[in-house]
Formats: C-alpha cells, structure tokens, sequence
C-alpha cells in the first residue's frame, strides 16, 4: 500500500515526523464534488482549511474558484495562481484588505457589516466591487450543532435593513447578492435543510430589499461534515447535490467547502520514541506532537490514526495506550487510551490531517523541529 511504503521511506531517510499530503485522491474527490454539485452550485474551495502551495495548485482546476478569509490570504492565493475567481470573507477586514482587494481584483466582496460597507464605500469610491451581503441567521432547528451559538459574522435583519441606504448612496458597489455560512460540521441532510432554510429566506429578503437584482447570488457558505470519530465515512456529496438541485431555486447558488475535501488528503506520520506505564496508564511518546498537529487539542478529539509497524506489519489489538507528543505539557494528548498494541519504533500515521493541521497549530512551542512535507502527485504538476 502507498501510505505504508511511503511511510517506511520516509523513517529510513530520517524524516520523520512528516507531512504527507495525496494531491492524486484530491484532485478525484474534488472532481467528484463537483460533479455531484454539477448544474446545481459553484464550488469554492475555502482557502484557511489548508493554504498549502501545492494543495491550492492542484485543487485549482477542480473547483471554481477560492474563498479567502484574509488579506494574507488573498495575497497568498494571488502569487500561487493570480487568475484564480476569488471572493473575500471575514469579519474585521482592516481598511488595507478592503484596498488589497479592490486593487487585486476580487471577484466577490463578502460585506459583513454596515460599518465595513461604509468603510467600503469610501474606499471603493474610484472602483467599482460585486458584493455579497453576509446575513446571520438563526439556524432552522436547535437541533444543529452550534444552533444556539450567537456569532459574530454577517448581519441580522436589523443590520441588513442598515445596508441598504449606503448602497443606494454607492452606486460603484454593486451588490448581487447574500452569503450565508451556517454550519461547522454537518451531515448531509443537515446541510440539504439549511440550504432549503437560506434560499426562501434569501430569495424572500432579496425580492422584498433589492428586487432590480433579477436572478440573484446566493452562497451557501461551508460547513459540511468530517466525522473524525467514522474517519472512512465521507460527506454524502450525490445526496446533498441532488437534494439541492431539487430546490430548483431561481438564483445563481454557490458552496465553499474547506475541510470537506482536503481533511481527507493529509497524513501526519511520526514513530514512537517511548512506551510507558504510569500510575496504571499506558502512554505512547511520539516524535513531534500536537505543535505540529492541533487539531485533537483544538476540537477535544482523538485523532484516528493507522498504526504502520517497524517491518511494515500493521499493530494488533493490545492494552489501552494514550498516544502523545514530546511536549511538555498534559494537554499535548492525540488520542486516548486506544486499544492498540505499540513499540518504540512503530510508525503511525494521523488521517483526516489535510485540513485545519499544521496550519493551526502552534509550530515554535518548544521548538522541536519542525515536520518535512512530502506530495503524492502523479501529474507533478510544479
Ligand atoms: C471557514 C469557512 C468556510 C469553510 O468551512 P469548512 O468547515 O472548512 O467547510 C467557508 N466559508 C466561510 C465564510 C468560512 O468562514
């Protein structure tokens, strides 16, 4: 198997820990993304799941285009592939990203309040910018996750209704219609209720508000699940297209999934330096540690992770053992007392580690070295 071999490599050259990011599988579930959403919605690729150089390269001809959430990123994305349709979102946009995205040629503005759109305004005064108006809504059930979490993206009715003189008062802001992100993390069906949810209260809004719009933009933000606990359990993408196509909504629709396709892609290997027992609990040390990869210590999960050993066997079952890093610190914890029999030496490799890793992790804390990164990419492309 190519994880396990490349994973033995990568410990006899001394590179571990490393990075190992599959562009191949990416590239095909991308494509598969977009087929089930073909006809139905645009697909952005929200570029703060992974900002990798290579990640964002070979995603770029299998989505339409990227969502940033910073001038850095913007400024990133616009070096790797400055044609690249790109809209720009996040709430606190200083007055230098408004200006970095009016001189970069954004595609789409996502406006996040009426003191950034007056900002805006002024700014934009000699260009003119398509916007979305980012509205908050109160989710459709308080059975969804984070239902009863008030935040502080978008606008209310309240704020949007604040909107709408300024525009009127800014003729070179064009506004084409609303962005919506509700979700951080959910299934399929979740997300097909939402986007029923979004459309009636957009198209309803938008007739009411800015009916000279005709056929307007409506994106459904991001948000769809990867279950960490059911790590082959993929995003059922054909039910969610279909159910979305079924809403034959009059409006040009639009997602930005991020850690949806490349959490999948990305591997976090390292080796086990030590294994110990204290007070009756087994613990497993590792090289490196959650400096490297935050994302148990973040979301308060284990990690799954595939157990490579040092011949290429994999582990059997064996007593509970905690695996962590070589931080000195409690909370440096990637998976608890997984039952799972380890020696120093064994190879481990972290799955679903393509999206919110390294990126979100806290690299200089004691100043380990840091992980190689390594691509698995047939098409090669540079
Ligand atoms: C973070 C974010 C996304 C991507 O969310 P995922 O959970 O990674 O799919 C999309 N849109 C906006 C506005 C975001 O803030």
């Amino acid at each position: 198997m190519l994880l396990q071999a490349k994973a033995l490599r990568l410990a006899a050259a001394g590179a571990l820990p490393a990075y190992l990011y599959d562009l191949d599988g990416l590239r095909r579930h991308a494509g598969t993304v977009r087929r089930a959403m073909d006809g139905t919605a645009q697909v952005l690729y929200a570029v703060k799941a992974n900002p990798d150089e290579r990640i964002l390269r070979a995603l770029s001809r299998h989505v339409d285009g990227f969502e940033v959430a910073s001038g850095g990123e913007l400024a990133h994305l616009r070096r790797i592939l400055p044609h690249a349709w790109t809209a720009f979102s996040g709430p606190g946009k200083t007055d230098a990203e408004l200006a970095l995205a009016l001189e970069l040629g954004v595609a789409r503005l996502h406006v996040e309040s009426p003191g950034e759109l007056t900002r805006l305004a002024r700014i934009a005064a000699a260009r003119p910018v398509d916007i979305l108006l980012r509205a908050n809504l109160r989710p459709p059930s308080s059975g969804e996750a984070g239902a009863d979490i008030v935040t502080p993206f978008g606008m209310d009715e309240h704020a949007l209704a604040a909107c709408l003189p300024i525009l009127r008062a800014a003729p070179r802001i064009r506004p084409r219609g609303v962005h919506v992100h509700l979700s951080w993390g959910s299934p399929a069906p979740a997300m097909a209720g939402l986007a029923a949810h979004v459309t009636t209260w957009a198209l309803s809004w938008l007739d009411r508000h800015l009916p000279e719009l005709g056929r307007p933009e409506i994106d459904l933000g991001g948000g769809m699940l990867v279950d960490y606990a059911r790590p082959d359990h993929l995003f059922d993408w054909p039910a969610y297209g279909a159910a979305v196509a079924g809403l034959r909504v009059p409006a040009l629709l639009r997602i930005e999934p991020g850690r949806a396709l490349t959490a999948y892609h990305g591997w976090y290997i390292t080796d086990v330096l030590d294994v110990k027992t204290n007070h009756g609990r087994r613990f497993a040390v590792l090289r490196g540690g959650t400096q490297h990869l935050r994302t148990p210590v973040a979301r308060g999960h284990d990690q799954p992770f595939t157990v490579i050993g040092r011949t290429g066997g994999a582990a059997g079952p064996g007593e509970p053992v905690t695996l962590v890093g070589q931080l000195c610190t409690p909370r440096d914890v990637f998976a608890r007392d997984v039952p799972v029999s380890l020696s120093p030496g064994d190879l481990i490799a972290f799955r679903l580690a393509g999206a919110y890793a390294w990126n979100l992790s806290h690299h200089e804390f004691l100043m380990h070295p840091e992980p190689t990164f390594h691509y698995l990419d047939r098409e090669g492309v540079p």
